[in-house]
């Protein structure tokens, strides 16, 4: 078997062909630093993560760069309330996502690009794009693509541009707009009054570059003109992605990106996710009501990354308990690591071949857990093997010391029970619990654990 993926291009499934032997250069959209990514951001990145952890474990040779868009029309309104220069405002947020990701243990990328580190090479882009024709200049100093000159236009996102003919004799400066509203859309904006500081004196005159033009030009400039894989949530599919291929592919005249991956939505509570619903999380957000950050992550494998999926926090809680057995059942397992059982780690790869079946590699963990004809060095060793592709951080885990407090609560909890004082011994047991701990009343007595 070899790996098969899912290819937004062609709308089918393809077998997964590196351009160079085994080397894969991987392409994520990053978030926009000018506050908290949502919990549907992260999904988004958990999956890319997913996805680089298996070609990794299946012996490619991954370079992956991500961007951060540190320049774009959110984060100039943002400057402009706060006060604060763009610099202040996105490094904060930088450090913060940084911070994020080691929380929820997703492997560095091998280059972090900063859009406002490219900017050099998105003029030069531009230039290429006017030289060849496909790219105007606008009275007001802004320069577009005119989307009629390329006749593939449409071809990720599955429309025909005689359909948009109406919308399309229009100029979007916006960066974001919807499918039935596809214009020319700006690659450089010249310079206005709310930009305030925020500006570039460049050949193509004084101003920033539009969103689109940036990952383009990063991509091209880390990873070459042509790349293995470019991975996004759905919502980049139009115009986001449509508009990388229009640039990149118009600028070289040769393909920018063989397979374009893409995971559905994270709704939650049945509804997309919106500050104004009031159904909007952070990380922080998740962390702040004793969501374990990695139980989220298991959460997430629970479905297939192509399918919509609905975060409740009763779901979450679920895999709280399930990720804490999974634990138990490891530390359980003793000091010693044998060797990756086969059979299992044959189901394994043919489950994640298959566009990254995580839910079914997931079941197979448990059954695997479960199993009592494998020796226990034997079940650690494979654990760990499917713990490079799942990330749970299982090798970093080690049996915790009990703090001095809770083993006192619990010495004052038993002398309670011993002289049947029922009432005090459950304040004390809720007092333990309301410290992140549980206590079990076993034949050996009362056994402490973690919640
Ligand atoms: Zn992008």
């Amino acid at each position: 078997m070899s790996l098969v993926i899912f290819n937004t291009l062609t709308r089918k499934k393809e077998e997964f062909k590196p351009l160079n032997g085994k080397s894969v250069s991987l392409y994520t959209c990053g978030p926009t630093v000018y506050n908290y990514p949502q919990i549907g951001n992260w999904r988004a990145y958990i999956f890319a993560d997913l996805l680089k952890r298996y070609l990794t474990y299946s012996h490619y040779n991954v370079k992956h760069v991500m961007n951060l868009t540190d320049v774009e029309d959110k984060i100039i309104r943002e400057v402009a309330l706060q006060g604060k220069s763009l610099q202040e405002l996105t490094g904060f947020y930088i450090e913060e996502f940084f911070k994020d990701r080691d929380t929820l243990n997703i492997v560095p990328a091998d280059i972090y690009a900063r859009a406002t580190d490219y900017i050099d090479a998105m003029v030069s882009l531009i230039k290429k794009l006017m030289d060849n024709g496909y790219a105007y200049k606008s009275i007001d100093g802004s320069i577009y693509f005119d989307i009629h000159k390329d006749k593939e236009y449409g071809k990720l996102s599955h429309f025909k541009l005689e359909d948009l003919k109406e919308n399309a004799l229009n100029r979007m400066k916006k960066d974001e707009y919807e499918k039935d509203n596809a214009q020319d859309f700006a690659l450089w904006k010249a310079w206005t009054k709310e930009d305030g500081d925020v500006f570039w004196e460049t050949e193509l005159g004084k101003g920033r570059p539009g969103w689109h033009i940036e990952c383009s030009a990063m991509s091209m400039k880390e990873l070459g003109e042509s790349i293995d894989i470019h991975t996004g949530g759905v919502d980049n599919i139009f115009p986001h992605h449509e508009n990388e291929i229009a640039q990149s592919e118009c600028a070289t005249g040769k393909m920018f990106v063989k397979y374009f991956m893409h995971n559905e939505h994270l709704m939650v509570n049945g509804e997309k996710m919106s500050k104004s619903a009031g159904n909007f999380y952070t990380l922080e957000d998740l962390i702040n009501k004793n969501i374990n950050p990695i139980a989220f992550r298991m959460w997430l494998y629970t479905s297939h990354y192509r399918t919509k999926t609905n975060f409740t926090l009763e779901a979450v809680e679920g895999t709280m308990s399930a990720f804490k057995r999974l634990k138990d059942a490891y530390l359980a397992l003793g000091e010693e690591v044998g060797s990756v059982d086969k059979k299992y780690q044959t189901k394994f790869t043919e489950y994640l071949d298959n566009d990254l079946d995580s839910p079914k590699a997931l079941a197979l963990l448990w059954d695997l857990v479960k199993d009592k004809d494998i020796i226990d060095k034997d079940k650690k060793a494979t654990i760990l093997d499917f713990d490079k592709v799942f990330g749970f951080g299982l090798d970093k885990l080690q049996e915790e010391e009990t703090p001095n407090e809770i083993l006192h609560l619990s010495e004052e909890r038993e002398i309670a029970r011993k002289n049947k004082n029922w009432k005090k011994s459950d304040e004390l047991r809720d007092q333990i619990n309301s410290l992140g701990y549980e206590i079990k009343d076993t034949e050996n007595g009362p056994q402490i654990s973690k919640l």
